[in-house]
């Protein structure tokens, strides 16, 4: 037996050339593997369709770039915007729902922009602890990443919104590419899901006459809220749950967002407090009356962002 054919030295030959050839392999296979599912998880649309996307995205970045420019980047510009939009879209008659009956005290919780892997899942363990029916808006592009975060909603028996595919305001694009927007979003939640929704919520709350439109096109019914918590600025638990039991009223569509820690921090304590003061938490369709489609009866909803500003501090008393 020469020395290069001991049994030993096989073995340890083989060993070598698994080390040399197998683990340098196992690099490019696993990142081969992981390029493969990122590639998978972002084909369920056809390619005219992420092209007309790119497209909707880089109108919202060019819009935003605009108005980045000016010296408050743009803040006062579009917040006169938003106030425009708000002024007109909400008191037309469209087919919108914005809050149940007042008779009664029932909430509908929705969680936008969403699925979210760290926080989704903890919103959901309490929605299924506590027995409490929810309607998720999600994003479509992060629907489209987490299909089986999308699957485990719905199994749960929760409902499914649209809330754009890019999370950008669509009243800022053309009628087009919101069209795109929308109509991706639904179209990534039918393949996952084997359903279309039946829910819309534009992002921000930004709907205009052409967007409602496009909205009914689409086989959607707008859904706007009555209270937005201010979850999405991050305040802390104890505040954001005072100020979620403040906003409690009978027939709110309260706004949360299952992509912020903190919302799945306070929910607990939330649906228990709410349930020890009357309140039943009910899905959306328990607020669709034929009578609430016809007119907007209240004024616009009110906005979080006032009470996490500070204020700014009083001048002495002399
Ligand atoms: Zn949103």
């Amino acid at each position: 037996m020469s020395r290069f054919c001991h049994p030993g030295r096989i073995y340890y030959g083989i060993l070598v050339l698994v080390a040399l050839a197998g683990l340098p392999g196992c690099a490019p296979t696993v990142m081969v593997s992981s390029r493969t599912a990122a590639r998978r998880s972002h084909s369920l649309l056809r390619p005219e369709e992420y092209a007309a996307l790119s497209r909707a995205w880089a109108e919202a970045m060019q819009f935003k770039q605009e108005y980045y420019q000016f010296p408050d980047h743009g803040r006062e510009w579009n917040r006169m915007l938003a106030q425009l939009e708000w002024a007109t879209a909400r008191h037309r008659p469209y087919p919108h729902l914005i809050h149940g009956p007042a008779s009664r005290r029932w909430v509908s919780l929705t969680f936008d922009d969403g699925p979210d892997p760290r926080t989704t899942p903890l919103v959901l363990d309490v929605l299924h602890a506590t027995r409490v029916p929810a309607t998720f808006f999600l994003i479509g592009r992060n629907a489209e990443r987490h299909p089986n975060l999308v699957r485990r909603i719905v199994a749960e028996g929760h409902v499914l919104g649209n809330h754009s595919y890019h999370h950008i305001y669509l009243t800022r694009i053309s009628p087009e590419n919101a069209r795109t927007e929308l109509a991706a979003c639904s179209k990534v939640i039918r393949l996952i899901t084997g359903r279309s929704p039946r829910y819309y919520r534009p992002p921000g709350g930004h709907f205009d006459d052409s967007l409602v439109e496009t909205g009914r096109q689409l086989g959607m019914r707008l859904v706007d809220w009555t209270d937005t918590l201010g979850d999405w600025q991050s305040p802390s638990p104890s505040l954001l749950l005072r100020h979620a039991l403040g906003m409690l009223r009978p027939g709110g569509i309260m706004l949360w967002h299952d992509d912020i820690p903190v919302t799945a921090e306070v929910l607990l304590a939330f649906i228990q407090e709410a349930r020890a003061r009357g309140y039943r938490f009910v899905p959306l369709r328990a607020f669709e009356r034929p009578a609430q489609d016809r007119r907007l009866d209240r004024p616009a909803p009110v906005r979080a962002t006032v009470p996490f500003t500070r204020r700014a501090p009083r001048p002495p008393s002399t």
